[in-house]
């Protein structure tokens, strides 16, 4: 789409604000989320190649973390729509007694998101579903790396919403800046967080909202008391889906000490139990490029380099990365500092939570922390003294699911969230209405007679 074509349809969708908030209500917003479904429905095929093209990855997966999401989103967004699009009476207060006070969730307008390429099909709609659910028009940006979905999604959408409702722009880094320029009334972001930054400077300069939806390294913790064959389970599919292309995978693993060498010999069988002894299995993705694929190779190599015992190494061929166990890992390493995301697994053994805790504190403040352990105490010391967006205990990666918790990050790792109701209040403006009915307040307007001063005494000592 060409620039001048991008600004007549940002243009168009702008001049729709009023008549959607008149004419966009509930009928209309389900018969719009319905329309998404039944898209979405009769592309899963066309979905499960796209993505085999772009990312190798099994059906399976696809079904899993890209189709069943979306569609749990509008099926959850549907049934509570009427409810979450209510005006919300709250209580007097006080100096308004005599007035009704409401919520009123509106439309903030027309929105842009852009999308990741690792999950590049739920994280384009789900935000739609929410964008739509609120009563907004919104452009869609897919990502450039995973061209098959995004085409898909082009042309699914161009099939299912008239183009002033929703428009799917394709396109670069080029194409996401022009957006960007454009005066959105929200902006809602998936991806790094060195692009998020760039994103909420764009947005600065139109004091556009942002909900950022970014990443950063994920920990996990295998306390002492950790039912280990289930650590193994969800660690293998967390750390593996998608080949560790997942913003919530766990990065790397804090171990205690005590059950360090049983719990790797688990994960080392449950890992050749899932995926063989080879990159090439049927059941592993691919990483999404050459350039990326080149990235985790040469965060092993730098590893191995400084001293890392690589202890399992499947090995590469070309995009197809296996998964890898590292240990003794030092702060000098890549691995150790950057985002993996990838099948790269290291394995930090710990004796000492409190120095898990610190090394964890002193760094960015992760999306995801997952915590395997039995001991109550530990979890809630755990929950107490670290933060992050969202917490695991005793599962990877399926709090993402559950529609009902905000899903979102902590500064670096983002802002705001998604999800449900929170991706519906993401993209409302929560509007402040007063009524009067019966306020007492003029009583205190000048001229401020001996009265007044009584009364203002009065609540003085009332309000302490
Ligand atoms: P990315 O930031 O490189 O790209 C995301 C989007 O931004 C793409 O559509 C891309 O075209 C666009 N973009 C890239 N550079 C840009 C620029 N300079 N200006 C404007 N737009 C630009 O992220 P990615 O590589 O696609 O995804 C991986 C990252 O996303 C990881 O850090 C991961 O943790 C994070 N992520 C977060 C979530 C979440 O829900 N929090 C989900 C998936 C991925």
């Amino acid at each position: 789409m060409t620039p001048t074509a991008i600004q007549a349809t940002f243009d168009t969708m702008r001049a729709g604000t009023t008549a959607r908030r008149v004419s966009f209500g509930l009928t209309e917003r389900r018969a719009a989320l319905d329309r998404l479904a039944a898209a979405v429905r009769a592309n899963e095929a066309t979905l499960v190649q796209a993505l085999s093209d772009d990312l190798g990855r099994p059906m399976a997966e696809t079904i899993l973390i890209d189709y069943l999401p979306v569609l749990q989103e509008i099926r959850h967004a549907r049934r509570h729509l009427r409810s979450w699009m209510r005006p919300r009476r709250v209580a007097p207060t006080l100096a308004t007694f005599g007035a009704s006070a409401r919520i009123l969730p509106q439309p903030r307008g027309v929105c842009l998101i852009i999308a990741p390429w690792n999950v590049p099909f739920a994280l384009c709609l789900s935000p739609l579903v929410s964008a739509l659910a609120a009563g907004n028009a919104a452009i869609l940006k897919p990502s450039e790396l995973t061209p098959a979905t995004s085409a898909l999604i082009a042309r699914m959408i161009a099939d299912t919403f008239p183009p002033d409702l929703v428009t799917v722009v394709e396109g670069d880094k080029d194409v996401a800046q022009h957006l960007l320029a454009l005066p959105f009334d929200h902006i809602f972001f998936t991806g790094s967080p060195a692009v998020g930054k760039i994103v909420m400077a764009a947005a600065a300069r139109n004091l556009t909202s942002v909900t950022l939806e970014l990443g950063g390294k994920s920990p996990t913790i295998i306390g002492p008391d950790a039912e280990l064959k289930q650590a193994a389970d969800w660690i293998t599919f967390g750390k593996f889906v998608n080949a560790g292309q997942v913003c919530i995978s766990p990065d790397h693993l804090f171990v205690h000490d005590s059950v360090k060498d049983r719990f790797v010999t688990l994960l080392r069988a449950r890992i050749a139990r899932a995926y063989g002894k080879g990159p090439a299995s049927p059941h592993l993705a691919r990483i999404v490029s050459d350039r990326h694929a080149a990235r985790l190779t040469d965060l092993l190599a730098d590893a191995r380099q400084k001293g890392a015992q690589v202890t399992l190494d499947q090995g590469a061929d070309g995009r197809a990365i296996g998964p890898a166990l590292i240990e003794a890992i030092t702060p000098e390493m890549r691995l150790d500092q950057e985002e993996i995301f990838g099948p790269l697994l290291p394995i930090l053994p710990y004796s000492d939570l409190g120095q898990v805790i610190d090394r964890i504190n002193a760094r960015d403040k992760p999306l995801a922390l997952y915590i395997f352990d039995r001991d109550q105490t530990r979890i809630d010391r755990i929950l107490t003294e670290t933060t992050s967006g969202g917490v695991g205990i005793n599962l990877t990666v399926v709090h993402y699911t559950q529609s009902n918790l905000p899903f979102g990050g902590v500064n670096t790792s983002g802002l705001g969230s998604s999800h449900g109701h929170h991706g519906f209040r993401a993209f409302s403006h929560e509007r402040a209405v007063l009524r009067n009915r019966f306020l007492a307040l003029p009583i205190l307007f000048a001229p401020y007679g001996a009265r007044t001063l009584r009364l203002i005494g009065l609540i003085k000592r009332i309000l302490g």
